[in-house]
């Protein structure tokens, strides 16, 4: 199965793209965790995508599109995968469709989750991700049990630089601006499957796999 979720930053993707993960034993692929790895590990790919996250904006079509094309081509992603953080615009969104087409291959379902902008500066104010495992938290809606620790790994947790309230004004103008375009791109193909992202996090998961167990 191949799964894309799309979203505003914050809405809730990466959370549910890892439980959509293991429940149908495929990867979970997020851009954004691969660009945060590169960065941590010192390459030039990670220093390159580090100046535009830093502003909100988006990593350059160039070196974007071939860093998740060469992922998706991996052995462990030959039975499907749910991609999160991509794609982000129309230009990356077509590169993808005609890069599956190539192969005679497409995307099963796109699923939206949806959260108005207003909820969107408490979710990212709030949350938290392992700097060990990458597991994220919240401090108020998914609390870890010990302040500051991963329940998980035990690794520390820490605050994402670019989910600070001027630079997520930004990227959520981002979003509106280039991402959204998404919805009407794959309501056309007849993929998109929209879900209320204000939901708990397991009503949320619950609506997906039903949407999931459902596809025509
Ligand atoms: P995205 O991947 O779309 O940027 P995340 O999955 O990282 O978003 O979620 C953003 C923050 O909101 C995290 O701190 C997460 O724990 C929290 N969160 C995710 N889903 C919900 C939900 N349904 N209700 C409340 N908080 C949520
Ligand atoms: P995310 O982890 O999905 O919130 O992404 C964090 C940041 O990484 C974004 O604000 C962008 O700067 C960059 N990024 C992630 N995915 C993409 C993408 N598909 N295209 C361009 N930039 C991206």
């Amino acid at each position: 199965m191949k799964i894309i979720m799309v979203g505003a930053p914050g809405a809730g993707k990466g959370t549910q793209a890892k439980r959509i993960a293991e429940k149908y034993g495929i990867p979970h692929v997020s851009t954004g965790d691969i660009f945060r790895k590169n960065l941590k590990e010192g390459t030039e790919l990670g220093l390159k995508a580090k100046v535009y996250m830093d502003q909100g904006a988006l990593v350059p079509d160039e070196i974007t599109i071939g860093m998740l094309m060469d992922r998706i081509h991996q052995a462990d992603c030959r039975d499907g995968y749910v991609l999160d953080g991509f794609p982000r615009n129309i230009p990356q969104a077509e590169a993808l469709t005609k890069a599956l087409a190539a192969g005679n291959e497409s995307i099963d379902a796109v699923i939206d989750v949806n959260v108005p902008d207003e909820n969107i500066m408490d979710r990212m104010s709030g949350r938290r991700t392992c700097r060990k495992c990458g597991e994220g938290f919240h401090t108020r809606f998914n609390p870890p049990a010990v302040q500051g620790i991963c329940n998980v790994c035990g690794g520390e947790l820490y605050m994402r630089d670019d989910d600070l309230p001027e630079t997520v004004k930004k990227r959520l103008v981002v979003y509106h601006d280039q991402t959204q375009p998404l919805i009407d791109y794959y309501s056309k193909q007849q993929i998109l499957k929209s879900v209320d992202g204000t939901q708990q996090m397991d009503k949320v998961f619950a609506d997906i796999v039903d949407v999931l167990e459902n596809l025509g």
